[in-house]
């Protein structure tokens, strides 16, 4: 079950140093929210929005329940850039790491060929909730936070991570937050860097797996 399984990771992982308790039942009530609408993706940019979170915040609180036997799965890909094609092209861990030089991947609605490694560097992410997790029952009790009192709840935060506000001279996390109406993909970057707490661990082993073996370094 989703809360339970929120609430197991958030205690046996370090999140619950660097995020209050209530996150938890909030995070819940969003990706519940966002399956009765039958959203396929899970948008960390809309509930950090909700919450009065920003980029630096929320990508790596969603990295503690993207784990291999956590709640998301973090999938990455590429969109076609022919103008006329809208077709995304999914990039698994294989393809990526085993790619060579002039190994290609062929776009499957346009037949547009790239190279991967070419490709690398635009990588987007989405958020997804693994397929065999369940929700709760409607009637479940969950922790919330009162939506007033959230920014409050930041209070704990490492320095770090409070210091980025809408302030902050980071223009691209300030930007995609200010924008209203939110995208869903991640620049891949955004997971790279999120991927450390505020003491330099790593949040997700398998994310910086597959950062690693990445043939494209990105500056992070
Ligand atoms: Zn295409």
């Amino acid at each position: 079950m989703l809360y339970k399984r929120l609430l197991n990771i958030y205690n046996s992982t370090r999140c619950h140093e660097y995020y209050p308790i209530e996150l938890i039942g909030d995070l819940y009530q969003f990706v519940r929210s966002q399956i009765v609408r039958g959203k396929q993706y899970i948008n960390p940019y809309s509930f950090a929005q909700l919450h009065n979170m920003n980029v630096k915040q929320v990508i790596p609180f969603f990295l503690y329940f993207s784990q291999e036997d956590g709640v998301f799965d973090v999938i990455f890909f590429f969109d076609c850039s022919r103008p006329t094609c809208y077709s995304r092209i999914m990039m698994d861990e294989k393809e990526v790491h085993s790619a060579s030089a002039e190994d290609t991947v062929t776009c499957q609605e346009c037949e547009k060929e790239y190279v991967i490694h070419d490709i690398l560097p635009f990588l987007k992410a989405y958020f997804k909730l693994k397929p065999h997790i369940e929700l709760e029952p409607n009637n479940y009790p969950f922790t919330r936070s009162d939506s007033n009192s959230t920014y409050e709840a930041f209070k704990g935060l490492p320095d770090h991570l409070k210091q980025v506000s809408p302030s902050s001279s980071d223009d691209q996390s300030r930007n995609i937050i200010d924008e209203g109406d939110f995208p869903t993909q991640i620049p891949a970057k955004h997971i790279f860097e999120g991927n450390v707490d505020g003491n330099g661990h790593i949040i997700s082993p398998m994310i910086a797996k597959f950062y690693s073996e990445l043939p494209f370094i990105y500056e992070v």
